[in-house]
């Protein structure tokens, strides 16, 4: 039996549909949540991505302003417009779009973001906090992962999720939610020598490697939820994931597609936490 296909774009829908009742909450009480990104560099794609988030906002009632630097950014600019921020009454959350061009650093530049305003998680603060497991900014993509396997009904606990890829804002705060949510977690990375043996066992599969299709229907344990965070853009200029879809269809027993599946998710999860830090200025 072909895989239940775990649709992305209607969960997301679903998510931003019961944002509205807290943003509604908000404006009832004087606050319109607001979303500041710093944009730096003249790279296509990220453009793209920040332009899909200032639409996402703009649907949902959110304000939004974008901060542009073009290159060669400075570091210090970037920061100096942050602290401002950071004292803005009208913004709730910032976002630093990456990756930064040139020799930006950009984990000195995300530590001039306030945490309380920390909207993509990328804070030290907000990473500490996951890896102790208290409350806290938790980045969208990960967190849209959660969402997926939820809304799936799959069981997590004492399940054995195989996370492919080990970036701060994929791969390893993913493997501490499923952690925190009781699997067995196995992160495995370009370094390890038989990723088919590991994949093989999962009865939870992430794919956040980066690398079209790397995921074939061999190396997936049949019944087991595969989810592919990849987005891979073909010489072909069309969009493939980190899982050879049509192939893995027909072993796995849910799998979120590309695009469709965890993209749409990462956006709504910005827009939670933006609204998220909206409502924790009220104390
Ligand atoms: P990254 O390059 O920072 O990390 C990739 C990870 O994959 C590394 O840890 C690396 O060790 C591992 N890896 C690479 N090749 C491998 C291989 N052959 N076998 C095993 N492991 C391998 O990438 P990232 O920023 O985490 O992004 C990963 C993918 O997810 C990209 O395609 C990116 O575009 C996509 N992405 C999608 C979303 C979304 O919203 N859907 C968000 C973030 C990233």
């Amino acid at each position: 039996m072909p895989a239940k296909i775990i649709d992305g774009k209607a969960v997301a829908e679903s998510v931003r549909a019961a944002l509205q009742t807290r943003v509604a909450a908000l404006a009832a009480r004087g606050i319109r949540p607001g979303l500041a990104a710093i944009l730096a560099g003249a790279d296509p794609a990220s453009r793209l991505y920040v332009r899909n988030k200032v639409r996402a906002c703009g649907e949902a009632g959110l304000h939004s302003e974008v901060h542009e630097f073009p290159e060669p950014a400075c570091e210090n600019a970037l920061r100096e417009r942050i602290a401002k921020l950071n004292g803005d009454r009208r913004i709730h959350g910032i976002l630093v779009q990456l990756p930064l061009p040139g020799k930006l650093d950009a984990s000195r530049v995300l530590a001039a973001i306030a945490p309380a305003k920390d909207a993509d998680g990328f804070h030290a603060e907000s990473l500490g906090a996951l890896v102790q497991g208290r409350p806290g900014f938790v980045p969208g993509t990960p967190a849209g992962v959660m969402a997926l396997i939820e809304h799936a009904g799959v069981p997590i606990a004492g399940r054995h999720a195989v996370i492919v890829g080990r970036s701060t804002i994929a791969g390893k705060p993913a493997a501490l939610l499923l952690l925190q949510r009781d699997a067995t977690v196995t992160i495995c990375h370009s370094k390890t020598p038989d990723l088919a043996a590991v994949t093989r066992q999962a009865d939870i599969l992430v794919a956040a490697a980066g690398r079209a299709k790397l995921i074939t229907a061999g190396m997936v344990k049949p019944g087991a939820c595969v989810i592919d965070v990849g987005i891979n853009r073909g010489a072909d200029g069309k969009l493939a994931g980190d899982v050879d879809f049509d192939s893995v269809q027909d072993v796995a027993g849910w799998i979120t597609p590309v695009p469709g599946g965890v993209g749409p998710m990462t956006v709504a999860m910005l827009l939670v936490n933006t609204v998220k830090a909206a409502e924790q200025t009220l104390g």
